[in-house]
Protein backbone atom coordinates (compact mmCIF):
# COMPACT_ATOMS: atom_id res chain seq x y z
CA UNK A 1 0.00 0.00 0.00
CA UNK A 2 1.74 3.60 -1.07
CA UNK A 3 0.64 6.00 1.86
CA UNK A 4 1.11 9.42 1.41
CA UNK A 5 2.85 11.37 4.99
CA UNK A 6 0.65 13.28 6.84
CA UNK A 7 1.54 16.53 7.76
CA UNK A 8 0.07 15.55 11.56
CA UNK A 9 3.11 14.76 13.28
CA UNK A 10 5.17 17.73 11.79
CA UNK A 11 6.98 19.76 14.21
CA UNK A 12 7.94 23.71 13.97
CA UNK A 13 11.04 22.85 12.22
CA UNK A 14 9.98 20.26 9.92
CA UNK A 15 7.29 23.02 8.67
CA UNK A 16 10.23 25.27 8.12
CA UNK A 17 11.87 22.87 6.04
CA UNK A 18 9.12 21.88 4.28
CA UNK A 19 8.33 26.20 3.44
CA UNK A 20 12.18 26.17 2.33
CA UNK A 21 11.69 22.61 0.17
CA UNK A 22 8.28 24.22 -1.88
CA UNK A 23 10.11 27.79 -1.34
CA UNK A 24 7.12 29.16 -0.31
CA UNK A 25 6.63 32.40 2.32
CA UNK A 26 7.71 31.25 6.48
CA UNK A 27 4.06 32.73 7.23
CA UNK A 28 2.37 30.00 5.38
CA UNK A 29 4.84 27.66 7.21
CA UNK A 30 2.51 29.37 10.35
CA UNK A 31 -0.89 28.92 8.88
CA UNK A 32 -0.46 25.29 8.31
CA UNK A 33 1.04 24.79 11.87
CA UNK A 34 -2.22 26.61 12.77
CA UNK A 35 -4.75 24.93 10.64
CA UNK A 36 -3.43 21.54 11.78
CA UNK A 37 -3.35 22.02 15.51
CA UNK A 38 -5.39 24.92 16.26
CA UNK A 39 -8.22 24.00 13.75
CA UNK A 40 -7.92 20.90 13.10
CA UNK A 41 -8.62 21.14 8.99
CA UNK A 42 -9.04 17.59 7.91
CA UNK A 43 -8.22 18.53 4.13
CA UNK A 44 -6.60 20.82 2.52
CA UNK A 45 -9.67 21.93 1.35
CA UNK A 46 -10.52 23.81 4.32
CA UNK A 47 -7.15 25.35 4.67
CA UNK A 48 -9.00 28.46 2.85
CA UNK A 49 -5.71 30.81 3.39
CA UNK A 50 -3.63 29.08 1.72
CA UNK A 51 -3.37 29.68 -2.09
CA UNK A 52 -5.08 26.92 -4.10
CA UNK A 53 -1.95 26.18 -6.36
CA UNK A 54 -0.24 25.55 -3.06
CA UNK A 55 -3.12 23.55 -1.79
CA UNK A 56 -2.84 21.24 -4.66
CA UNK A 57 0.63 20.77 -5.01
CA UNK A 58 0.89 19.51 -1.27
CA UNK A 59 -1.65 17.57 -1.69
CA UNK A 60 0.29 15.57 -4.37
CA UNK A 61 2.70 14.44 -1.73
CA UNK A 62 0.85 14.35 1.72
CA UNK A 63 -2.40 14.60 3.28
CA UNK A 64 -3.61 16.93 5.72
CA UNK A 65 -5.38 13.73 7.88
CA UNK A 66 -4.57 10.37 8.30
CA UNK A 67 -6.89 9.23 10.85
CA UNK A 68 -10.99 9.31 9.91
CA UNK A 69 -13.21 9.41 13.15
CA UNK A 70 -15.94 6.32 12.36
CA UNK A 71 -17.72 6.54 15.93
CA UNK A 72 -18.07 7.99 18.48
CA UNK A 73 -19.83 6.04 21.95
CA UNK A 74 -21.11 7.68 25.02
CA UNK A 75 -21.70 6.21 28.01
CA UNK A 76 -24.96 5.76 30.01
CA UNK A 77 -23.88 8.76 32.34
CA UNK A 78 -22.34 10.72 29.24
CA UNK A 79 -19.17 11.36 31.45
CA UNK A 80 -17.54 9.48 29.12
CA UNK A 81 -17.10 8.62 25.14
CA UNK A 82 -15.02 6.54 23.28
CA UNK A 83 -13.83 7.30 20.14
CA UNK A 84 -12.68 4.86 17.43
CA UNK A 85 -10.62 5.73 14.37
CA UNK A 86 -9.58 4.04 11.28
CA UNK A 87 -5.93 4.46 10.13
CA UNK A 88 -4.90 4.96 6.56
CA UNK A 89 -4.03 0.98 6.15
CA UNK A 90 -7.95 0.56 7.92
CA UNK A 91 -6.42 -0.34 11.04
CA UNK A 92 -9.01 0.90 14.09
CA UNK A 93 -7.95 2.68 17.10
CA UNK A 94 -9.51 3.86 20.28
CA UNK A 95 -9.18 6.91 22.74
CA UNK A 96 -11.31 7.97 25.63
CA UNK A 97 -12.31 10.99 26.79
CA UNK A 98 -13.61 11.48 30.43
CA UNK A 99 -15.79 14.68 30.97
CA UNK A 100 -15.51 15.38 34.85
CA UNK A 101 -15.31 18.39 37.06
CA UNK A 102 -15.29 20.85 34.38
CA UNK A 103 -12.20 18.52 33.10
CA UNK A 104 -11.81 16.87 29.54
CA UNK A 105 -9.48 14.71 29.27
CA UNK A 106 -8.73 12.47 26.05
CA UNK A 107 -6.73 9.13 27.10
CA UNK A 108 -4.59 8.59 23.92
CA UNK A 109 -3.35 5.40 22.58
CA UNK A 110 0.02 4.78 21.39
CA UNK A 111 0.19 1.09 19.38
CA UNK A 112 -1.96 -0.63 17.84
CA UNK A 113 -2.29 -3.63 20.21
CA UNK A 114 0.23 -4.02 23.07
CA UNK A 115 3.47 -6.21 23.53
CA UNK A 116 3.11 -6.15 27.57
CA UNK A 117 0.53 -8.24 27.54
CA UNK A 118 -0.86 -7.46 30.81
CA UNK A 119 -2.93 -11.23 31.63
CA UNK A 120 -6.15 -8.26 32.67
CA UNK A 121 -6.01 -6.04 29.62
CA UNK A 122 -8.09 -6.11 26.31
CA UNK A 123 -5.18 -4.07 24.51
CA UNK A 124 -2.72 -7.06 25.46
CA UNK A 125 -4.65 -9.55 23.77
CA UNK A 126 -4.40 -10.05 20.10
CA UNK A 127 -1.80 -9.35 17.66
CA UNK A 128 0.66 -6.42 17.48
CA UNK A 129 0.04 -4.17 15.17
CA UNK A 130 2.23 -1.11 14.70
CA UNK A 131 4.18 1.76 17.03
CA UNK A 132 1.51 5.06 16.11
CA UNK A 133 3.29 7.45 14.71
CA UNK A 134 3.27 11.04 16.85
CA UNK A 135 0.86 12.43 14.08
CA UNK A 136 -1.38 9.92 14.71
CA UNK A 137 -0.91 9.80 18.46
CA UNK A 138 -2.05 14.15 18.21
CA UNK A 139 -4.40 13.86 15.73
CA UNK A 140 -6.82 11.64 18.43
CA UNK A 141 -6.98 14.84 20.49
CA UNK A 142 -7.32 17.06 17.16
CA UNK A 143 -10.73 14.82 15.97
CA UNK A 144 -11.90 14.70 19.56
CA UNK A 145 -11.56 18.32 19.87
CA UNK A 146 -13.56 18.91 16.47
CA UNK A 147 -16.47 17.00 17.16
CA UNK A 148 -15.97 18.23 20.89
CA UNK A 149 -16.25 22.01 19.83
CA UNK A 150 -13.87 23.19 22.25
CA UNK A 151 -10.23 22.47 23.62
CA UNK A 152 -9.33 19.29 25.46
CA UNK A 153 -7.78 20.34 29.16
CA UNK A 154 -5.68 17.25 30.16
CA UNK A 155 -4.04 14.17 28.26
CA UNK A 156 -3.38 10.63 29.70
CA UNK A 157 -1.13 8.45 27.71
CA UNK A 158 -2.92 5.40 29.02
CA UNK A 159 -4.97 3.90 26.43
CA UNK A 160 -3.59 1.21 23.97
CA UNK A 161 -0.10 0.11 23.61
CA UNK A 162 2.86 1.34 26.03
CA UNK A 163 4.01 4.77 25.45
CA UNK A 164 7.50 3.94 26.01
CA UNK A 165 7.79 1.35 24.13
CA UNK A 166 7.17 3.68 21.13
CA UNK A 167 9.17 6.08 22.74
CA UNK A 168 10.30 8.46 19.99
CA UNK A 169 6.80 9.26 18.79
CA UNK A 170 5.61 9.55 22.30
CA UNK A 171 8.30 12.19 22.85
CA UNK A 172 7.26 14.02 19.78
CA UNK A 173 3.51 13.75 20.79
CA UNK A 174 4.59 15.54 23.62
CA UNK A 175 6.25 18.03 22.18
CA UNK A 176 3.51 18.88 19.68
CA UNK A 177 1.05 18.87 22.56
CA UNK A 178 2.79 21.25 24.63
CA UNK A 179 4.50 23.68 21.64
CA UNK A 180 2.87 26.86 21.78
CA UNK A 181 2.65 26.65 17.72
CA UNK A 182 0.91 22.97 18.58
CA UNK A 183 -2.38 22.60 21.17
CA UNK A 184 -0.58 24.75 23.73
CA UNK A 185 -1.34 22.23 26.66
CA UNK A 186 1.02 22.63 30.05
CA UNK A 187 2.98 19.99 30.68
CA UNK A 188 1.28 19.46 34.35
CA UNK A 189 -1.69 18.49 32.58
CA UNK A 190 -0.03 15.62 30.64
CA UNK A 191 0.26 12.11 32.31
CA UNK A 192 2.02 9.49 30.70
CA UNK A 193 1.92 6.19 32.16
CA UNK A 194 4.12 3.08 32.05
CA UNK A 195 3.86 -0.45 32.68
CA UNK A 196 7.47 -0.32 34.06
CA UNK A 197 10.60 -0.07 31.30
CA UNK A 198 12.91 1.16 34.03
CA UNK A 199 15.78 2.76 31.52
CA UNK A 200 13.09 4.42 29.39
CA UNK A 201 11.62 5.74 32.29
CA UNK A 202 14.43 7.21 33.67
CA UNK A 203 15.26 8.81 29.79
CA UNK A 204 11.55 10.02 29.52
CA UNK A 205 12.11 11.65 32.90
CA UNK A 206 15.60 13.40 31.84
CA UNK A 207 14.43 14.36 28.21
CA UNK A 208 10.52 15.97 29.63
CA UNK A 209 13.02 17.41 32.70
CA UNK A 210 10.50 15.71 34.93
CA UNK A 211 7.41 18.30 33.67
CA UNK A 212 4.93 15.43 32.18
CA UNK A 213 3.66 13.56 35.27
CA UNK A 214 4.97 10.12 35.41
CA UNK A 215 2.09 7.34 36.23
CA UNK A 216 3.27 3.93 36.93
CA UNK A 217 0.62 0.52 36.11
CA UNK A 218 1.59 -1.23 39.49
CA UNK A 219 -1.28 -4.01 40.28
CA UNK A 220 0.73 -5.51 42.25
CA UNK A 221 3.40 -4.75 45.31
CA UNK A 222 4.59 -8.24 45.18
CA UNK A 223 7.76 -9.33 42.67
CA UNK A 224 5.87 -12.89 41.68
CA UNK A 225 2.67 -11.55 41.79
CA UNK A 226 3.35 -8.75 39.70
CA UNK A 227 5.11 -10.49 37.12
CA UNK A 228 2.23 -13.16 36.58
CA UNK A 229 -0.03 -10.15 35.78
CA UNK A 230 2.32 -7.41 34.11
CA UNK A 231 5.24 -9.85 32.49
CA UNK A 232 8.04 -7.28 31.42
CA UNK A 233 7.91 -7.49 35.55
CA UNK A 234 10.21 -10.17 34.23
CA UNK A 235 12.98 -8.16 32.79
CA UNK A 236 12.63 -5.08 34.74
CA UNK A 237 11.53 -6.10 38.39
CA UNK A 238 9.69 -3.98 40.72
CA UNK A 239 13.10 -3.81 42.77
CA UNK A 240 15.12 -2.43 39.71
CA UNK A 241 11.59 0.41 39.07
CA UNK A 242 11.53 1.72 43.07
CA UNK A 243 14.74 1.91 42.82
CA UNK A 244 14.47 3.89 39.42
CA UNK A 245 11.71 5.63 41.11
CA UNK A 246 13.38 6.60 44.27
CA UNK A 247 16.35 8.13 42.12
CA UNK A 248 13.53 10.58 40.25
CA UNK A 249 12.21 11.81 43.10
CA UNK A 250 15.00 12.37 44.96
CA UNK A 251 16.32 14.54 41.62
CA UNK A 252 13.04 16.32 40.99
CA UNK A 253 10.88 15.83 43.84
CA UNK A 254 8.36 15.43 40.86
CA UNK A 255 4.77 14.14 41.89
CA UNK A 256 4.32 10.25 40.41
CA UNK A 257 1.13 8.30 40.65
CA UNK A 258 0.56 4.53 40.78
CA UNK A 259 -2.08 2.80 39.33
CA UNK A 260 -3.13 0.06 40.87
CA UNK A 261 -6.04 -2.43 39.32
CA UNK A 262 -7.80 -4.35 41.70
CA UNK A 263 -8.95 -8.14 40.73
CA UNK A 264 -11.15 -10.03 42.99
CA UNK A 265 -8.49 -12.16 44.94
CA UNK A 266 -5.99 -11.40 42.94
CA UNK A 267 -3.98 -8.57 44.24
CA UNK A 268 -6.30 -7.39 46.60
CA UNK A 269 -5.13 -8.61 49.90
CA UNK A 270 -3.88 -6.55 53.00
CA UNK A 271 -0.09 -7.67 52.25
CA UNK A 272 -0.96 -6.55 48.90
CA UNK A 273 -1.89 -3.11 50.59
CA UNK A 274 0.76 -2.74 52.97
CA UNK A 275 3.60 -3.36 49.76
CA UNK A 276 2.23 -0.83 47.79
CA UNK A 277 1.76 1.39 50.70
CA UNK A 278 5.68 0.99 51.58
CA UNK A 279 6.54 1.51 48.01
CA UNK A 280 4.36 4.78 47.62
CA UNK A 281 5.54 6.32 50.98
CA UNK A 282 9.10 7.66 50.67
CA UNK A 283 7.67 8.27 46.99
CA UNK A 284 4.99 10.52 48.25
CA UNK A 285 3.38 9.08 44.91
CA UNK A 286 -0.26 8.86 44.95
CA UNK A 287 -2.36 5.66 44.90
CA UNK A 288 -4.96 5.52 42.10
CA UNK A 289 -7.73 2.61 42.88
CA UNK A 290 -9.40 1.22 39.84
CA UNK A 291 -11.41 -1.70 40.70
CA UNK A 292 -11.04 -4.03 37.65
CA UNK A 293 -13.19 -3.75 34.56
CA UNK A 294 -14.61 -6.95 33.45
CA UNK A 295 -13.38 -8.46 29.55
CA UNK A 296 -15.55 -10.67 28.40
CA UNK A 297 -12.57 -12.96 27.80
CA UNK A 298 -11.32 -13.38 30.67
CA UNK A 299 -12.00 -14.63 34.14
CA UNK A 300 -11.14 -11.86 36.50
CA UNK A 301 -13.70 -10.42 38.75
CA UNK A 302 -14.62 -7.07 39.65
CA UNK A 303 -14.07 -6.89 43.36
CA UNK A 304 -16.89 -6.02 46.08
CA UNK A 305 -16.81 -1.85 47.17
CA UNK A 306 -16.26 -3.19 50.51
CA UNK A 307 -12.94 -4.84 49.57
CA UNK A 308 -11.90 -2.01 47.54
CA UNK A 309 -12.89 0.51 50.63
CA UNK A 310 -10.70 -1.88 52.72
CA UNK A 311 -7.68 -1.59 50.26
CA UNK A 312 -7.89 1.87 50.48
CA UNK A 313 -8.05 2.42 54.08
CA UNK A 314 -4.96 0.74 54.47
CA UNK A 315 -3.36 2.83 52.38
CA UNK A 316 -5.02 5.67 53.77
CA UNK A 317 -3.36 4.39 57.56
CA UNK A 318 -0.21 4.88 56.28
CA UNK A 319 -0.68 8.49 55.29
CA UNK A 320 -0.81 7.44 51.64
CA UNK A 321 -3.22 9.63 49.46
CA UNK A 322 -5.69 7.59 47.32
CA UNK A 323 -8.41 8.05 45.20
CA UNK A 324 -10.47 5.14 43.69
CA UNK A 325 -11.22 5.69 40.09
CA UNK A 326 -15.09 4.79 39.23
CA UNK A 327 -15.87 2.53 36.13
CA UNK A 328 -17.43 4.93 34.39
CA UNK A 329 -18.70 3.66 31.01
CA UNK A 330 -19.06 -0.37 31.59
CA UNK A 331 -21.71 0.13 29.13
CA UNK A 332 -19.59 1.15 26.20
CA UNK A 333 -17.03 -1.22 26.98
CA UNK A 334 -14.29 0.99 28.79
CA UNK A 335 -12.31 -1.59 29.35
CA UNK A 336 -9.03 -0.84 27.76
CA UNK A 337 -9.36 -2.03 23.97
CA UNK A 338 -12.22 -3.67 24.36
CA UNK A 339 -14.71 -1.71 21.86
CA UNK A 340 -11.38 -1.97 19.68
CA UNK A 341 -11.62 -5.79 20.02
CA UNK A 342 -15.42 -6.09 19.41
CA UNK A 343 -15.21 -4.01 16.24
CA UNK A 344 -12.09 -5.77 14.75
CA UNK A 345 -13.81 -9.13 15.48
CA UNK A 346 -17.58 -8.11 13.60
CA UNK A 347 -15.15 -7.35 10.74
CA UNK A 348 -13.73 -10.36 10.45
S1 LIG B 1 -2.32 -2.44 30.56
FE1 LIG B 1 -1.19 -1.05 29.20
S2 LIG B 1 0.87 -1.98 29.09
FE2 LIG B 1 -0.50 -3.58 29.87
S3 LIG B 1 -1.18 -4.70 28.00
FE3 LIG B 1 -2.71 -3.09 28.42
S4 LIG B 1 -2.08 -1.37 27.16
FE4 LIG B 1 -0.30 -2.74 27.33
Amino acid sequence: MNLKPSLYGFDLEEIKRLTVRENIPAYRGDQILEWLYKKHAASFDEARNLPTALRSRLAETYLFSSLTLTEAVPSANRQSTKFLFRTQESDILESVLISQQGRETVCVSTQLGCKIGCVFCASGKGKFGRNLSAGEIVEQVALIEKSLGKRVTNIVFMGMGEPLDNFEATMKALKILQEPWGFGIGARRITVSTSGITPRILEFVKRSEGRVRLSISLHSSQENKRTELVPINKRYSLHELNEALKKIHADLKREITFEYTVIAGVNDSKQEAEGVAKMAKPLNAKVNLIPYNPIREMEFKTPSGEVVDKFRDILKSHGIRVTVRQTAGRDINAACGQLRLDRQAAAQ
